[in-house]
């Protein structure tokens, strides 16, 4: 039997390392050190009932495990098969006790892809990810399949990148493949900086091999041999778990010289950005791997033809190339086969703000925002009402109660005035000030602005300065209208994709909650 024990960062966080300890130390206390085992695995995804533990072969899931419970689970459930309902989940709705993950309305309508072998395998060792199909796509894609074929199978499957823009990622090889250039790159984007945003994080945290075998694909299609992943150094167990990956492939034969006896050379290294948002941006992504101050520059030309180093590079976030192995192996059909006319595959997402079941989710696009905030979420807690729900982060917009049917699909949600961005989802209660939560986000913009374009520079101070006024009741009589004004300028006018996108939280805020924004100045509320 094995205890699959989540050590994500959530669940770190709540002491599933001392559950580990206490049911370890119980485990050799009653002689089972033969028949069961523990495996820490990655975020399970179900944070706020952390910590949480899946038994296997059975799929019973333990939440809300403290060390004092390690006595009762292993005696019972591992030496006399008797599950512990008392850890079982509890359905707010029918006070019932769950057992299997799958019955539980947090997952019940999810469908795992990027995120597929969150809490089933061990991330730290290789063995876990081949004997779940690891590298498979790799040995398919250099045995059977040019580099063409790859591309052709990347367009088919619609996958479009998952780090913002939605660009498609098949079209984004093409022009790779093509560009003249006797070195190319194929990069990987895990700088993730938006407040409340953690699906990279838990990605690289549960499955890192799916990311190296969707860039080592990456760089078969486009003939790289070297490439990057960049991540924050605030992501410690993620680079830990990197390197341990890496490692292994190498001494597996899956990365480094002549892959699988192809001929096929492609190394990965890990870099360690410091934290600065610009830096998810991918110019100045690119030169900060460079040594360079990480400042964006103008396009074009497009990293596709000039990227690191002025060759032509790939850029793709965590959870697009974490697609990429089961796209090789499945077939771009069948990735296609959910999602909208547009917007295909999955999403992942992170849950949090005012809502009961915070965590990390992955759902067929074209699901609603509704189902994403009720019926995997759970709805706001205790007798607070929903109000709206930030999507895209600092760079994105609200989705207000009247829109809340919209479908996840980039193009819909733009439409309602948000992003679909990287996936972060905020939930906002009845008691949220949508002034203060609009100053918040352009706080964090203004922040973290590099400086290089006068109007992101200024814009954004600007803005932020009017925006501290109206919430301390200091707004006057036009400080609306300047407010629409500077935010126009600043998103057609700054040069990257931070400051074109800076107003969309205030623009979003106007649109739906101006009365919140006139109360403020003229009641001075
Ligand atoms: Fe820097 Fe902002 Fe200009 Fe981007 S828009 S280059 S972050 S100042």
């Amino acid at each position: 039997m094995q205890l699959m024990l989540c050590g994500g960062t959530g669940c770190d966080s709540t002491g599933s390392e001392k559950v580990r300890a206490a049911l370890q130390e119980e485990i050799e206390k009653q002689g089972l050190t033969e028949e069961v085992s523990i495996v820490i695995t990655g975020c399970n995804g179900f944070c706020a009932v952390g910590p949480v533990m899946v038994t296997q072969p059975e799929g019973i899931f333990y939440q809300k495990i403290q060390p004092e419970d390690a006595k009762e689970l292993v005696t019972e459930h591992c030496l006399h098969g008797r599950p512990v309902e008392r850890l079982f989940y509890k359905n707010p709705a029918t006070k019932k006790r769950i057992s299997k993950m799958g019955d539980i309305p947090f997952f019940a309508s999810q469908e795992f892809r990027a995120m597929r072998n969150k809490g089933l395998i061990d991330p730290e060792l290789i063995d876990e990810a081949i004997a779940r199909d690891g590298y498979f796509g790799l040995a398919k894609v250099l045995s059977e399949m040019k580099p063409e074929d790859i591309i052709d199978e990347m367009m088919a499957s619609g996958l479009r990148g998952r780090g913002g823009a939605g660009f498609p990622a098949g079209a984004k090889w093409r022009f790779a493949k093509w560009a003249d250039g006797d070195e190319k790159y194929v990069l990987c984007n895990a700088d993730e900086g938006d407040p409340g945003a953690f699906m990279d994080r838990s990605i690289l945290e549960s499955d890192p091999h799916a990311v190296l075998e969707g860039m080592a694909i990456a760089a078969r299609a486009i003939n790289a041999d070297k490439g990057y992943i960049y991540c924050r150094s605030e992501y410690p167990l993620a680079i830990k778990r990197l390197h341990i990956a890496i490692d292994q492939a190498k001494a597996y034969g899956l990365l480094g010289d002549d892959i699988l006896g192809s001929g096929f050379n492609f190394d990965v290294e890990v870099y360690q950005g410091a934290g600065a948002f610009v830096c998810g941006e991918e110019t100045a992504l690119m030169r900060s791997i460079e040594g360079k101050r990480g400042m964006p520059i103008p396009r074009p030309p497009f990293p596709a033809h000039k990227g690191l180093w002025g060759k032509p590079t790939i850029l793709n976030n965590v959870e697009t190339l974490a697609n990429v192995p089961q796209i090789m192996l499945k077939g771009g059909a069948w990735y296609a086969g959910v999602g909208t006319e547009n917007s295909k595959g999955t999403k992942v997402f992170a849950l949090s703000g005012d809502v009961a079941n915070i965590g990390l989710v992955e759902v067929p696009m074209g699901t609603s925002v509704r189902s994403l905030v009720y019926d995997i979420g759970g709805g706001v807690p205790g007798k607070r009402t929903f109000k709206a729900v930030q999507l895209g982060g600092p760079s994105g917009g609200c989705v207000p109660e009247q829109h809340l049917d919209t479908p996840i699909d980039y193009e819909a949600i733009a439409k309602v005035g948000a992003i679909m961005g990287s996936g972060g989802a905020i939930v906002m209660d009845n008691t949220t000030c949508m002034v203060d939560m609009a100053r918040y986000f352009m706080d964090f913009i203004q922040d973290e602005s590099c400086g290089k374009c006068t109007p992101c520079r200024e814009g954004t101070k600007r803005i932020l300065t009017i925006l501290e006024d109206i919430c301390k009741g200091k707004g006057k009589d036009g400080d609306i209208e300047e407010l629409e004004s500077l935010c126009h300028v600043v998103g057609h006018t700054a040069l990257c994709g931070l400051g074109q996108t800076a107003p969309n939280p205030v623009l979003s805020t106007l649109r739906y909650f101006r009365d919140e924004f006139e109360a403020h100045i003229y009641a001075k509320t």
